[in-house]
């Protein structure tokens, strides 16, 4: 895909600042943040006001020099300086101006010659500059040179004329320039002014970066200490020192965070009970048989002569004991593999019928046994995505209790349906039922509801442990419904489609 170049230039920034260390350090940003946003109004206010004063200082001057200038101009007019430039009271009062302002005044007549030059240096020479032309024009000019620290300006030296008519028509007054004043004025008293000002504001900048420092260093540390203390109380709970509840009330958000550890704490001590739950009672399980075998040996060897034909018969129970020790750590094994993860799963196009029936020509010889009638019914024909092995267990266990736990005569029926999202096989039958108090605890490890009874007839307890897990992979559901002595069923709704997260 096409970047600009300024987009990889900020990625590439925002990743060289990532990579510093003390940047991706939360203390070091708040540090920052505060520093930059306590420094950016004094450095910024500095500058205003200095900015601010020497505008207002220069345009006094402006003012007060012009103020002068316009008396001295109607003096000029008055004593006819323009043609005489010999009168002393004028040019004792240019001089006086010139000094007062410690700057040069030049008096230009109207043919732009310099009839008086307080420097003395430009006298009879002939000005030709834009201000002295647009002054002559009648205009004002004033012009602030920071660099040299002068302002110069220009006033025009205007005669206020009267014009034609009698006495009794209205005259007209008309005023007509004579020439220009062009003063330079020293603009060094502002700059000193400014300087001062600067070196006072700068004394205050020192003071607020301080300050500003040493109110962000604390107030960075004041705002990571919570984080700092839950960091210890995870810290400790790590290494076991307490099993107490993390507590962190500084703020919000690290009782969040304690929250949100003692939900996971809390979590992980169910999932530790139940795993030794499950040890002691797989414990239990494999040493059943191993005893029953231990005690049938030790009779055996504690008889004298004992007849060949009870030989036998031990040795034939010993058998069935090897054969349920063999079942009951198959069982575990497919518990386990049905506890890892959904990427275990073989997912393939199963023919869901075949597979069904494929299932009860297995089964139906155990049912016979038993005396029991199985009936398959299949609404419509079904193929959907799944793992066939264990889809085969779950579905097979599912008959398998419905014919163990069946009475006398009694039937099983089986039946396959489907709807545009899901496959529902229901297993059905006349059997024991379930008692109210034990549905909720059927899917659990190792629990049976008669042991004794579920141990005659060869079941481990964990069958519907599988049947739930394999379900559950699958996306699944699997429901029961059941009353005692009339019978039991068993509905699963698996999609047709696997969907992995
Ligand atoms: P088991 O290996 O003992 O059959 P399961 O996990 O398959 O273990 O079943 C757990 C318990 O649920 C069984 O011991 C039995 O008491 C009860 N159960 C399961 N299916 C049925 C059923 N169809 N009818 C009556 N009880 C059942």
């Amino acid at each position: 895909m096409y970047e600009p170049n300024g987009v990889w230039d900020t990625i590439l920034l925002k990743n060289k600042l990532r990579n510093i260390k003390i940047l991706r350090s939360l203390k070091s940003r708040i540090f920052l943040i505060l520093l930059i946003v306590g420094l950016i109004p004094c450095v910024s206010m500095r500058y205003a006001i200095l900015q601010n004063y020497e505008q207002r200082a220069v345009n006094v001057k402006i003012s007060d020099v012009s103020t002068q200038l316009r008396i001295l101009a109607n003096h000029l007019i008055t004593y006819h300086y323009l043609q005489d430039t010999s009168s002393e009271v004028i040019n004792a009062e240019l001089d006086q101006l010139s000094s007062l302002y410690d700057g040069r005044v030049l008096v230009i007549n109207n043919d732009l010659k310099v009839v008086k030059d307080t420097y003395g240096i430009s006298e009879n020479k002939t000005i030709i500059s834009e201000e002295v032309v647009r002054c002559i024009k009648g205009e004002n000019t004033s012009r602030y040179d920071r660099n040299n620290g002068y302002v110069e300006m220009t006033i025009p030296i205007t005669e206020t004329v009267t014009l034609g008519g009698n006495e009794k028509e209205a005259k007209e007054r008309k005023e007509i320039v004579r020439g220009v004043m062009l003063v330079s004025a020293s603009t060094d008293s502002i700059s000193v002014t400014m300087e001062i000002l600067s070196r006072k504001a700068l004394i205050v900048e020192v003071i607020v970066i301080i300050a500003t420092t040493i109110v962000s260093v604390l107030a960075a540390k004041i705002l990571i200490r919570p984080f700092e203390k839950i960091t210890e109380a995870l810290d400790e709970a790590q290494e076991g020192y307490s099993s107490d509840p993390i507590s962190v009330t500084d703020c919000v958000e690290t009782e969040h965070i304690g929250d949100a550890f003692n939900r996971v704490l809390g979590r992980m001590k169910v999932l530790d009970t139940s795993r030794q739950e499950f040890v002691s009672n797989v414990s239990h399980e494999l040493r059943t048989p191993i005893t029953s075998m231990k005690v049938l040996a030790d009779s055996l060897i504690s008889q004298k002569d004992v007849p060949v034909e009870l030989y036998q018969e031990f040795m034939e129970d010993i058998a069935e004991e090897i054969d349920r020790e063999d079942e009951i750590i198959t069982d575990l094994l497919s518990l386990v593999k049905m506890d890892r993860t959904a990427a275990d799963l073989n997912i393939t196009e199963v023919d869901i019928n075949a597979l069904v029936e494929l299932i009860m020509r297995r089964l139906r010889p155990i049912a016979q046994n038993r005396d029991v009638e199985v009936v398959y019914e299949s609404v419509r024909p079904v193929t959907a995505a799944v793992d066939e092995v264990k889809i085969t267990q779950v579905i097979s266990n599912l008959v398998e209790n419905a014919i163990k736990y069946n009475k006398e005569h009694g039937w099983v029926r089986v039946k396959l349906d489907a709807d545009h999202q899901y496959f529902s096989v229901e297993v059905a039958d006349s059997g024991i039922g379930i008692p109210a108090e034990s549905i909720d605890h059927i899917y659990e490890r190792f629990y049976r509801v008669d042991k004794s009874r579920s141990r005659e007839i060869g079941g481990t307890g964990l069958g519907l442990a599988i049947t739930r897990s394999a379900i559950l992979m699958h996306r699944g559901t699997i429901k029961v419904e059941s009353i005692e002595g009339e019978g039991t069923t068993f509905t699963i709704r698996i999609p047709l489609k696997y969907i992995p997260v």
